[in-house]
């Protein structure tokens, strides 16, 4: 496990943390193990932003950047491809590297095509609202939103701590910082899938390579990003190393302990939280799927278990209202509940410490 950056700093602004995942890309191709990447890039059809996209050059590699908290699908991407001859790199959060390893078991065509997974390390993903709410806050509806960048880095401040752009289709461009606005914070659930209730993989289990943002001690303070990084790849390996060997990157090894501690609550959400949602599944006579922990194993206080409810409760609620809100074009349809959500869970939470510290 390690923790790095680009060595070249103006390259830093267009990624989300150090920009190995890109740069990494980049000499895969460069180097012809692969023929292009698939990945999330901006969408060119009208109805989404975002989308599975395929990259056969360095410029879109480099043009196709940050972290996109939007739900995609990779279907139409892999068919494009599919049968081409070509070898490709592709690149998701850890459900979408499962299921693409599942997708070339069962076809060798494209088994024989994507020949490296490379993973991105997980909170949870975002409907396609996501970006909706945060620009509706800034004052562009989802029906005059153009663009947006989730991670707009700022020199004067943490790593963690950067904006939210977003661009109208007048081509104004409204900035603001991310913690200000509602649904930011990732432990309120804003906006996620159901789907994510059920998850248990953080790192990317079955990639060759994953990248995450290091929030830890002696990174995040710095505001270029660094990422966190385990490589399970020889040719990954081989690669990093060529890549510190010309000054490309940097890179310092990390002890495991301290980079899973980083990402704590993302440990909590899909360990202690999923034997919590899977018991309360099951209680309720719904099928839920086969773990690696088990429904109920876990003894959690119920402060805690109040407070794991509560957020799957943010979750829908935030969907549902979020749904109310583009309908009525009223963004207080959302804004109002979610916010009473928030405080509820606040107020567990408060209580929650209250009680452990007695
Ligand atoms: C939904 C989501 C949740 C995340 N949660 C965490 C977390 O809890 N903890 C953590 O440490 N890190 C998390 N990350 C990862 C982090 O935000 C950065 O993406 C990661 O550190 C890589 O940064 P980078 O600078 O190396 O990437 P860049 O150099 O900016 O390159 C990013 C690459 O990833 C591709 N990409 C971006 N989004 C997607 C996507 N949704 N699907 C497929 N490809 C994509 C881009 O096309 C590009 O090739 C999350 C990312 C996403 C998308």
């Amino acid at each position: 496990m390690a923790a790095g950056r680009r060595s070249a700093d103006h390259s830093l602004k267009a990624s989300s943390s150090g920009g190995l995942t890109s740069w990494t890309l980049g000499r895969l191709l460069e180097s012809g193990q692969v023929d292009g990447v698939i990945h999330v890039g901006s969408s060119d059809s009208a109805g989404g932003l975002f989308e599975y996209v395929v990259s056969e050059t360095l410029e879109e590699v480099e043009e196709r950047r940050k972290s996109q908290y939007y739900s995609t699908s990779m279907d139409q991407a892999l068919l494009s491809v599919r049968g081409n001859g070509r070898r490709y790199a592709i690149v998701g959060v850890p459900c979408f590297i499962s299921a693409s390893r599942r997708v070339c078991q069962q076809d060798p065509e494209l088994g024989r095509q994507i020949v490296f997974f490379v993973g991105i390390v997980c909170g949870h993903l975002k409907s396609q609202f996501f970006p909706e709410s945060f620009a509706w806050q800034l004052g562009v509806p989802p029906d005059r939103l153009a663009s947006v960048d989730f991670r707009v880095k700022n020199a004067d401040r943490p790593a963690w701590d950067y904006d939210f752009a977003a661009v109208d289709n007048h081509g104004e461009r409204y900035q603001r910082r991310n913690l200000d606005l509602l649904g930011a914070n990732w432990g309120h659930g804003a906006l996620q899938p159901e789907a994510c209730n059920f998850c248990d993989d953080i790192f990317a289990e079955t990639a060759d390579v994953v990248f995450g943002d290091a929030w830890m001690p002696d990174y995040q303070d710095d505001w270029r990003g660094t990422n966190v990084l385990v490589s399970r790849s020889r040719d990954i390996d081989l690669l990093l190393e060529e890549g510190v060997r010309a000054g490309e990157i940097t890179l310092d090894d990390v002890d495991p302990d301290d980079a899973a501690a980083s990402q704590a609550g993302n440990f909590r959400h899909r360990r202690v939280g999923l034997s919590v949602r899977l018991a309360d599944d099951i209680g309720k006579g719904l099928s839920v799927p086969t773990k690696r922990v088990a429904p109920g194993s876990e003894s959690v206080p119920l402060p805690r278990r109040m407070l794991i409810r509560q957020r799957r409760r943010m979750s829908r609620v935030s969907l549902v209202a979020f749904a109310r809100a583009r309908k009525s074009g009223d963004l207080s349809d959302y804004t109002r509940p979610m916010r009473r959500a928030i405080l509820r869970y606040k107020v567990i939470d408060k209580l929650g410490r209250r009680l452990a510290r007695r």
